[in-house]
């Protein structure tokens, strides 16, 4: 201001001295007030000039720099210039936190939607658009509440109290199974709310199936409970002669078996859960294993037909299996304990132990018994099912076999086929990976 001030006053100066010299001769006052006057009209020409241009720049708001010198208005489009790269700095940092926090949110499992305070959608994410079927682009700025027309979820948004979830059906595309969502609506800021959905799908299933778990194992021991109710009140009321007490007794523990039985085939599946998976530098000689099935077969066949079956052992090649011994055996008996149960007496059941091509190892049970129609193959390692349900509890059967043999195989890395043609027989393989099998006893170290 100062030099401004400095150059303006000095102009002045100069022009009345040079108006007062070149009319020294008529009227010095009236020449110098002239001068000092025209200089002042020059100086102020100039200086709106450069604030005209400095306006123009401002008004055209181009990147392009306009160049007005020192002084005031040098300065002030400097300023000004310094003031907009700094504005422009903190646009771009905004804009990348902005683009780094979406980011986030579409990086997340969840479905994320932002809604107005007029309940309509200003952002979604991909998992919101594959849960509600919506599209990013096109549903914006439409009301929530009119595309995803679920009842519930209507009945949610309707009674404004989101302290809860709400599960609704997904309208997921491109996936045939149902899949069930856990949605909750949260409200922030002046009206606005964040709308979270979750995929409950496993979440249900696993509920579902623990009930029917509950379900499945107290109505098994419910069974053998109430008739074991029934026997001891009979004792306890009746005067029962030694014969009809010893017949009873008998019964009792029949029922008293089956319960426990069962128990322990839960007390394997849980274990097979729980526990760690399986040595791999545990070695088991298989001869054994077979030796122990099939005494304990034939020691089953005697109790239930009264006689030895027409069991065949094989081993071929095969020296060990890594893994727990355990486990193996109660994979390896199962099955030949539901062949010895579904085949009758005078059938044939041949059980083989044999090395494959590329050293892995086949397991199987091929037995000529009542054979299993292909509707129920797929099901037959589910917890419970049964296709002969009687003949199963006949038997002795918990319905839990072919479960505890899918799990001990699935942990060995072993996979378990099941081949049947009703009224022929069937064939249940286990094949164990080669990293699991010895062929050889003499290898061993
Ligand atoms: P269970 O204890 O009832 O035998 P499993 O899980 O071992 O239970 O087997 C499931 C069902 O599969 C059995 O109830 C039976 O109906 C059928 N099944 C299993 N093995 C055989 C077989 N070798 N022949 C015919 N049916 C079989």
């Amino acid at each position: 201001m100062f030099w401004r001030l400095l150059t303006f006053f000095t102009g002045q100066a100069a022009g009345a001295s040079l108006g007062w010299w070149m009319t020294l001769e008529s009227d010095a006052l009236a020449g110098a007030l002239l001068g000092a006057l025209l200089v002042g009209y020059v100086w102020l020409i100039l200086d709106m000039t450069r604030g005209v241009r400095m306006l123009r720049w401002l008004r055209a708001d181009t990147e392009r720099d306009v160049a007005l010198g020192s002084g005031l208005w040098g300065e002030a489009s400097e300023r000004i210039r310094r003031l907009v790269r700094a504005r422009d700095k903190l646009v771009y940092q905004s804009e990348g936190r902005l683009h780094d926090f979406l980011a986030a949110l579409q990086a997340s499992p969840n479905g994320v939607v932002l809604l107005n305070d007029q309940g309509q959608i200003e952002w979604l994410n991909r998992t919101a658009c594959d849960h509600f079927g919506l599209d990013a682009r096109r549903d914006v700025m439409q009301h929530l509440g009119n595309l995803v027309r679920d009842p519930a979820f209507a009945t949610y948004l309707a009674a404004k109290d989101f302290r809860e979830e709400v599960t609704i059906p997904a309208r997921q595309s491109g996936t045939s199974k149902p899949l069930k969502l856990s949605v909750q609506l949260h409200p922030y800021g002046e009206g606005r709310s964040l709308l979270l959905s979750r995929d409950v799908t496993a979440l249900e299933q696993a509920d579902a199936m623990r009930r029917d778990f509950v379900a499945n194992v107290s109505h098994e021991i419910r069974t053998p409970l109430t008739v074991l109710a029934g026997f001891v009140e009979t004792m306890q009321t009746l005067d029962l002669t030694e014969d009809e007490r010893g017949r009873y007794l008998e019964l009792m523990a029949q029922q008293a078996q089956r319960m426990q039985t069962l128990v322990n085939d839960l007390l394997t599946l849980s274990r097979l859960e729980g526990s760690p998976p399986p040595p791999s530098n545990e070695w088991i000689d298989v001869g054994p294993l077979l030796l122990q099935c099939e005494q304990d077969g034939q020691a089953l066949a005697s109790l239930l037909w009264n006689r030895a079956h027409n069991l065949h052992f094989d081993i071929v090649g095969v020296g060990a299996i890594a893994g727990a011994s355990n486990e193996l055996y109660s994979a390896l008996f199962n099955l030949v304990s539901n062949a010895i149960r579904y085949t009758p007496v005078q059938q044939r059941i041949d059980v083989v132990f044999r090395l494959l091509p590329g050293g892995t190892a086949e397991f199987s049970v091929i037995d000529s018994g009542s054979g299993i129609a292909p509707e129920h193959l797929p099901r037959l390692t589910e917890r419970f099912y049964r296709v002969d349900r009687s003949r199963s509890r006949e038997t002795g059967g918990t319905g839990l076999g072919l479960a505890i043999v899918k799990h001990v195989a699935q942990r060995h890395g072993a996979e378990l086929t099941i081949e049947s043609v009703p009224g022929k027989g069937s064939t249940f393989r286990i094949v164990f990976p080669a990293n699991r099998v010895h062929p050889i006893l003499q290898q061993l170290v």
